[in-house]
């Protein structure tokens, strides 16, 4: 009986580094000091370095990135924010909590990201903002995202939180658009061990005001200049993170050789695969495919042993916190990907042989 093959397991990529990540934390634990301190300023300045920003802004997760970003750039209530129709229910959610409006876009049914040729239908008097997701790593199209934009007078903020070390027109993401936003949940591309996320920009005024923004609208201390929210980056996770960050490229380069290795064996089957546009490189954060089959397809996989799992099987407009504001067929290529789509086991430490023992059970499922 051969072993089981989780969708991602967290162990090893901790048990890689135990030596460097015991070594951080002991840093910052006989340091005294665990919030707003060395390791983030430095962290900072390494995420932003490595992304090609003039700043980054740590924070506690990515919904916060989102959502400090849109009100640093005043995107509040009366805006429309252009969003995808097919993304993690966590984008939607920062627009409504800036109490902007949500405007879904469909996306391009192959690449899974928004559909730049939709943008102008869904533009009114009202439009603000638009906030491009790079699903499951692969960048968005923020050529024409971001020439529309500026043609309308519209800012662009990225949400990047599956995207750390993805490329756009042969550029790093993270200071392509008005900001870009990160989390650093633990299943990412670079993750924490616990909740942490960021903002990266090239703007100096947006750095500011998210910095006061994170820390109760206060830049100096007891003097409160507007509504902010408690939003830090604690030591020990920054700490972590400059570990884990040294790895990233090693790491995303073992994803890539296992998005090849499915790429060149899932052919012929039937199976939608990741679209590989000419102008952008994929940090594979996911690996989806899509099949009008997918449910069998997961249930057979399961019976092998392998985990395989739906992202996302329920679409945004569809979940009950936004029940009464869209309705079912609204959105028809957002429905048909949740109905579709289905993640393969990826991460850094996928072993080859696991990865070829799921190649041969998904031909054998699929008669191929
Ligand atoms: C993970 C994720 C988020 C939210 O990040 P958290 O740190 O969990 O708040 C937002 N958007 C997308 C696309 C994500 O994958």
């Amino acid at each position: 009986m051969n072993h089981g093959i989780p969708f991602l397991s967290l162990g090893p990529s901790v048990a890689e580094l135990r030596p460097e990540i015991d070594a951080a934390v002991a840093r910052v634990l006989d340091s005294g000091w665990y919030l707003l301190g060395k390791e983030l300023e430095a962290f900072e300045g390494e995420w932003a370095g490595y992304c090609g920003a003039s700043h980054g802004i740590g924070l506690a997760n990515g919904l916060d990135a989102l959502r400090l970003a849109l009100t640093a750039l005043d995107v509040g209530p009366g805006d429309e924010v252009l969003v995808p129709a097919h993304t993690y229910i966590a984008t939607w959610l920062a627009i409504d909590q800036v109490g902007a409006t949500v405007v879904p876009v469909e996306c391009d049914p192959v690449t899974c990201n928004l559909d730049p040729e939709r943008l102008q239908a869904a533009l009114t008097p009202r439009t603000k903002a638009i906030l491009p997701v790079h699903l499951y790593g692969l960048p968005a199209p923020l050529g024409p995202i971001i020439a529309f934009a500026r043609r309308h007078g519209l800012v662009v903020i990225e949400d990047a939180a599956q995207a750390h070390g993805a490329e756009y027109q042969g550029r790093r993401l993270g200071a392509h658009s008005d900001a870009v936003c990160w989390s650093f949940y633990p299943t990412k591309n670079l993750g924490a061990l616990g909740d942490a996320g960021a903002v990266t920009t090239d703007r100096a005024d947006l750095a500011d005001r998210l910095r006061v923004l994170r820390n109760y609208g206060q830049r100096q201390r007891y003097i409160c200049e507007e509504i902010g929210i408690n939003s830090r980056m604690e030591e020990i996770h920054a700490a972590i993170l400059r570990v884990k960050l040294r790895h990233l490229d090693a790491w995303n380069a073992r994803r890539q050789a296992i998005a090849d290795l499915y790429d060149q064996d899932l052919q012929g089957l039937g199976l939608g695969l990741p679209a590989r546009p000419a102008d952008a490189r994929s940090a594979h954060h996911l690996y989806v495919v899509r099949s009008p089959r997918r449910e069998a397809l997961r249930t057979a996989l399961a019976g092998l042993g392998i985990q395989a799992i739906c992202h996302y099987p329920v679409p945004p407009h569809l979940q009950q916190a936004y029940r009464g504001r869209f309705h079912p067929g609204s959105f028809p290529i957002a429905e048909t990907l949740a109905d579709e789509v289905l993640s393969l086991p990826i991460g850094p430490h996928l072993g080859t042989e696991d990865a070829t023992r799921i190649i041969t059970a998904i031909r054998g499922i699929l008669g191929g």
